[in-house]
């Protein structure tokens, strides 16, 4: 029986990870949001938390209101948060969206919980703070992230050998083989169509500009402990090889498998063991085809500034994450091109002042100056 905290339970990993403590009966200590008041009540009388969370401080009278006739606390803001990731429980799920959940990573560590990361821009952005603060607590860092879960999965088994190699797949987006010109006139709605995968609106954006792959190889040299430089990205357009590793005698592992990520979720709830899963078994046969390419960097700058990031280090990760995070609500809110996103990736890494080796307040720092930086270019 588990007693699992989990942020972020109203967004698309918030709501698989409940599908899977619901089929397995696991225990649900907090659960937190934005502040999508009326999924976050339902979730809680169903799964009956002894606390809550909702983000939003406009949102903390309802959500009290709401559950005025059950014994749950209610807090909220990032206090609230970081208390749900602070309390003694088997392990604490983050599936927040943006680096808003640096800080409650570095709590539940700090707490000793064991964390299962759905959260990239966290370690992309928190970087050696995140990863320090977890070897020294002595806890476990657990990837949900489908790719690393993959990668993860490969590296079961491995003893000491370690990878010469990561094989990062992407599956290229909905504008693969686009020219920068054909991007120029993007609407959010075709931004929003993912080929393969069914997932929130800030990460399949990042999927459409590959930005996502960008902060995925930041992620995995955090994860891994590899150079960027042992990193490929392969586009792999079926999404049925979630990524692969390559040993010292040319030995490639990949791990297969339908694009559920009910099935990373869940092994990262109960690691090392595999319960079974309703997500749809693949068939090979079905499949046909596997093809296999390079991504365009030239097109897709995003990406490109993001592996000049992690080569630089430092602050450099968080200041291309958040200008990144600036520019995506901006193109939601339809009040910037889809071009402008890489546009403003890649200024705002030239213009933030680089700290070598940031503090967590340089790392926050680094965030406003970011998102300043977008706002003043696009005149916010
Ligand atoms: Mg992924």
């Amino acid at each position: 029986m588990k007693n699992i905290v989990v942020l972020g339970s109203t967004g698309s990993i918030g709501t698989q990870t409940l599908d899977v403590c619901r089929m397995h009966g696991f225990g649900i200590k907090a659960l937190s949001a934005g502040r999508n008041t009326g999924l976050l009540e339902k979730q809680a009388r169903e799964f009956q938390p002894e606390y809550v969370c909702i983000f939003s401080e406009d949102a903390y009278s309802d959500m009290k209101q709401r559950l005025s006739d059950t014994n749950i606390k209610v807090l909220c803001g990032m206090e609230g948060l970081c208390s749900l990731a602070g309390l003694k429980c088997d392990i604490v799920v983050n599936s927040v969206v943006g680096m808003v959940g640096l800080v409650p990573t570095l709590e539940a560590a700090k707490a000793g919980n064991d964390i299962a990361l759905a959260n990239k821009e966290t370690l992309v952005a928190g970087g050696r703070l995140v990863t320090d603060c977890v070897k020294s607590n002595n806890v476990r860092l657990l990837p949900i992230d489908s790719e690393h879960s993959a990668i993860f999965q490969c590296l079961m088994g491995a003893g000491s050998n370690r990878p010469e190699k990561i094989l990062l797949t992407a599956s290229g987006g909905p504008f693969y083989g686009w020219t920068r010109d054909e991007l120029s006139d993007v609407t959010v709605e075709q931004a929003l169509r993912h080929p393969n995968w069914s997932m929130g609106a800030k990460i399949t954006i990042d999927s459409a500009t590959l930005m996502n792959k960008g902060l995925e190889l930041i992620e995995a040299v955090r994860l891994f402990d590899v150079k960027p430089e042992q990193v490929e990205i392969v586009v792999h357009r079926q999404s049925i090889i979630h990524s692969a590793v390559e040993f010292a005698d040319g030995a490639v592992i990949a791990q297969l498998g339908t694009a559920d990520m009910r099935i990373p979720i869940q092994l990262a709830l109960t690691y090392p063991e595999r319960l079974t899963s309703p997500a749809k078994r693949l068939s090979l046969s079905d499949v046909g085809e596997l093809t296999f390419g390079r991504a365009d960097e030239d097109t897709f700058i995003c990406l490109a500034a993001a592996k000049k990031a992690i080569a630089m280090e430092g602050n450099a990760p968080c200041i291309v994450n958040s200008a990144n995070e600036a520019a995506v609500a901006l193109f939601l809110q339809r009040k910037i091109g889809f071009n402008d996103i890489g546009e403003a990736v890649c200024g705002a890494l030239g213009s933030v002042k680089f700290i070598p080796e940031p503090t967590l307040q340089d790392i926050l720092d680094t965030r406003t100056a970011a998102e300043e930086y977008v706002a003043q270019r696009f005149g916010g």
